[in-house]
């Protein structure tokens, strides 16, 4: 065969492969209101669409709690989302056409991390990929969790997300978290609006930290283990 045959043919069997990641999942037409979420694979399983009012992008604890009020206030339902919201089910619609996303896309900081008590705080939209690497940075690892980078400790635990292992504590995200910060729609008294910092004690982390039910989780702390792998 030629060199020049055998560097075409070469050529053709050479395939270019790119990997994006998926496309925002909330689309708004006016401003951050006139919207629609759907999920990374762009469809729900009931092929609907889900329309909601408006879009809010908090940047941090105040931003967040103050949205939830003002949602509250004004008698909206309320869901919180993900930068690439990655469940097939229709977990983040709100309902009715006027509900409020709130999404913890720009809710992607790691707030503390204690190299001494093999603990961090991630604020909900911290991804499994930033916080594995932000934690191996302190020899610190998250173990047997989730093959999928992809998706945020806000995500993980509003869906009770888990590796496989039943060794240590077991692979479900929840299993290691011993602090929540939540925020809810509170009373008029209240401001409309409630925060709940639980800790490792308290009766109501349980239940919190595994139940998604019209609350935003705003920051989670772990509790990690030595790696031995770096
Ligand atoms: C490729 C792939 C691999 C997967 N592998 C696994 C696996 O190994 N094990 C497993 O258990 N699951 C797995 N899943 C499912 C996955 O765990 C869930 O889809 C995941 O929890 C979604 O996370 P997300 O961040 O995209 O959240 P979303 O899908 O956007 O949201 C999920 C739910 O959590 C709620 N939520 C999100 N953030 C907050 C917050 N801050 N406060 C309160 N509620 C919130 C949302 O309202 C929604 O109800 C996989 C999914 C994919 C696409």
């Amino acid at each position: 065969m030629s060199p020049l045959l055998g560097l075409l043919i070469s050529l053709l069997l050479i395939s270019v492969a790119y990997s994006t990641p998926p496309e925002k999942p909330i689309t708004c037409t006016n401003g951050n209101s006139k919207c629609t979420i759907t999920n990374s694979i762009d469809i729900f399983p009931d092929r609907t669409i889900c329309r909601a009012g408006f879009a809010a992008y908090p940047t941090s604890e105040a931003e967040l709690i103050a949205t939830i009020a003002d949602g509250t206030r004004r008698g909206l339902k309320m869901k919180a989302t993900t930068q690439l919201s990655h469940s097939i089910p229709k977990l983040v619609c709100p309902g009715g056409e006027d509900g409020l996303l709130i999404s913890t896309e720009r809710l992607y900081k790691v707030l503390n991390i204690d190299m001494n008590a093999m603990t961090m705080t991630v604020e909900s939209g911290v991804m499994l990929r930033d916080l594995i690497s932000e934690a191996a940075k302190a020899k610190l690892a998250l173990p047997y969790t989730h093959y999928w980078w992809g998706l945020t400790v806000g995500g993980m635990l509003g869906t009770g997300a888990h590796g496989s292992t039943l060794w240590g504590k077991g692979s479900a995200v929840h299993d290691y978290v011993i602090g929540l910060t939540i925020v809810s729609p509170g009373s008029e008294v209240d401001g409309f609006v409630k925060v709940r910092q639980l800790k490792e004690g308290d009766e109501e982390l349980n239940a919190a930290k595994v139940l998604e039910i019209d609350t935003h989780f705003y920051n989670t702390k772990l509790s990690l283990e030595f790696s031995t792998h770096l």
